[in-house]
């Protein structure tokens, strides 16, 4: 889960990393009131989650509250990047003398965590590995040892910090070390940490993300999740418990073990279609899950066939069967589209006669998966307008997972 940058400098603030002061604003009226409480020039910067909000106009500085008031007006509402901005930071400004990066993450290829730093900041980091990868700092850092004073040298000397820079930039490396750690954090990212005119060293922006696995152990964080910019789908999905991700396709995935899944979406690229969504019902594939799963698939609008790739394991075939004409009769007419059934392994012969010998005309068997892809996709009829059907890749890949963030 990432958090917006105000949140990320509360977490900091928590750690005692050092920000400028500031406060979250709604509206242009409650940024007027922000500016006029710092009483001093601010900072106003739309909040979204994706960088280079700089260049898209989304941070101005207001020399006094009405300012700051205009620019919230013309902020709120605009659209960075496809992320509409709801909510502006209003900040103390700082004058900067040097613009740093500095961020830690779990590195999973070097099974341990990767501090980095670079004396060119202010710039995304991934144009700085482009162009000068040198100038970027890379120190790797065992959790069993844990964070120590030579880790910390070797990204202050090594990435050429300004002297002035060293004592405060020490501090607020081992304080970001303690919020990866307290927060569960997969990355904590400041970028620029500054060099003030009156030689401060502050974090001026903050990209934090936190393991959704932890979020158990953080109610304070996870009420911080922001659900208006979640997919409705994969909203209602979580709520359900299932392991839902929405793509862009027209046909609707349901099967049992996310390798099995993976495949399915393959197959029916192969066959000339598009996954709509990955959806792993997991082992028991029991009536209630079938019917919360193909309610969820079918709420998407763009479906156009569903296809049930189920193999028995330890779930039964005749479970599976019973589980979808349960889920039948309890949507109703809201199974809008034809479900290709494909099922295989322990009790699949008695699975196939349940479903046979129902009265749905929606259920339509298959006996292999090729066979089961290549029918839901022509069941599906031609890709709707705008729509490439995806052949061979899914683009399912980095949708799980928090890899791939940062510079790991
Ligand atoms: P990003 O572009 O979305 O990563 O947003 P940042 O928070 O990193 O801000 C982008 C740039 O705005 C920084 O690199 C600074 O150059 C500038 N900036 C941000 N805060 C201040 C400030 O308080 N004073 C001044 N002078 N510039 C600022
Ligand atoms: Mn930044």
């Amino acid at each position: 889960m990432d958090l917006f940058e105000h949140q990320a400098k509360e977490l900091f603030a928590r750690y005692g990393v050092a920000i400028p002061p500031g406060a979250v604003a709604w509206s242009p009226e409650e940024a007027e009131a922000v500016a006029a409480d710092i009483g001093a020039t601010v900072v106003v910067k739309a909040q979204v989650q994706v960088g280079g909000r700089g260049k898209a106009g989304g941070i101005q500085l207001a020399k006094d509250p009405a300012e700051a008031r205009r620019h919230a007006e013309r902020i709120i509402g605009m659209d960075i990047k496809g992320h509409v901005v709801r909510r502006v930071l209003v900040e103390q400004a700082s004058e900067i003398a040097a613009e740093y990066y500095l961020s830690i993450l779990h590195d999973r290829g070097g099974k341990g965590f990767l501090a980095m730093a670079s004396s060119q900041g202010g710039i995304e980091i991934e144009e700085v590995a482009a162009v000068s990868p040198e100038a970027i700092v890379r120190v790797p850092i065992n959790p069993l040892v844990g964070l120590r004073p030579y880790h910390v040298n070797q990204l202050l000397y090594g990435a050429g910090f300004d002297e002035r820079a060293r004592k405060g930039t020490a501090e607020i490396v081992t304080k970001l070390y303690d919020v990866l750690l307290g927060a569960d954090c997969m990355l904590v990212e400041v970028n620029p940490l500054a060099l003030t005119a009156d030689g401060q060293v502050k974090a001026l922006d903050a990209k934090v993300s936190i393991d959704d696995s932890s979020l158990f152990r953080h109610p304070d964080l996870e009420a911080l999740r922001d659900t208006s910019a979640v997919d409705p789908q994969e909203q209602a999905a979580k709520e359900r418990g299932l392991n839902y991700v929405k793509l862009d396709g027209w046909v609707g995935i349901i099967g049992n073990g996310a390798g099995l899944v993976m495949s399915t979406l393959d197959v029916v690229a192969q066959a000339g279609g598009k996954a709509a969504n990955f959806l792993d019902v997991g082992g028991g594939a029991s009536a209630e899950t079938m019917a919360d799963g193909l309610e969820v698939v079918l709420a998407d609008p763009k479906v156009r066939s569903v296809l049930v790739n189920i193999f028995g394991g330890i779930t039964r075939g005749d479970l599976v069967a019973q589980g979808i004409l349960d889920a039948l009769d309890r949507l109703g007419p809201r199974v809008r589209v034809p479900l290709v059934v494909r099922l295989d392994g322990t009790n699949a012969r008695e699975g196939r006669e349940l479903l046979a010998a129902s009265p749905s005309d929606r259920v339509v068997p298959a006996g292999t998966m090729l066979e089961a892809a290549a029918k839901a996709v022509e069941l599906a009829g031609p890709p709707p307008a705008g729509a490439a059907a995806g052949a061979g890749t899914t683009g399912t890949t980095g949708t799980t997972g928090t890899t791939g963030k940062g510079l790991a």
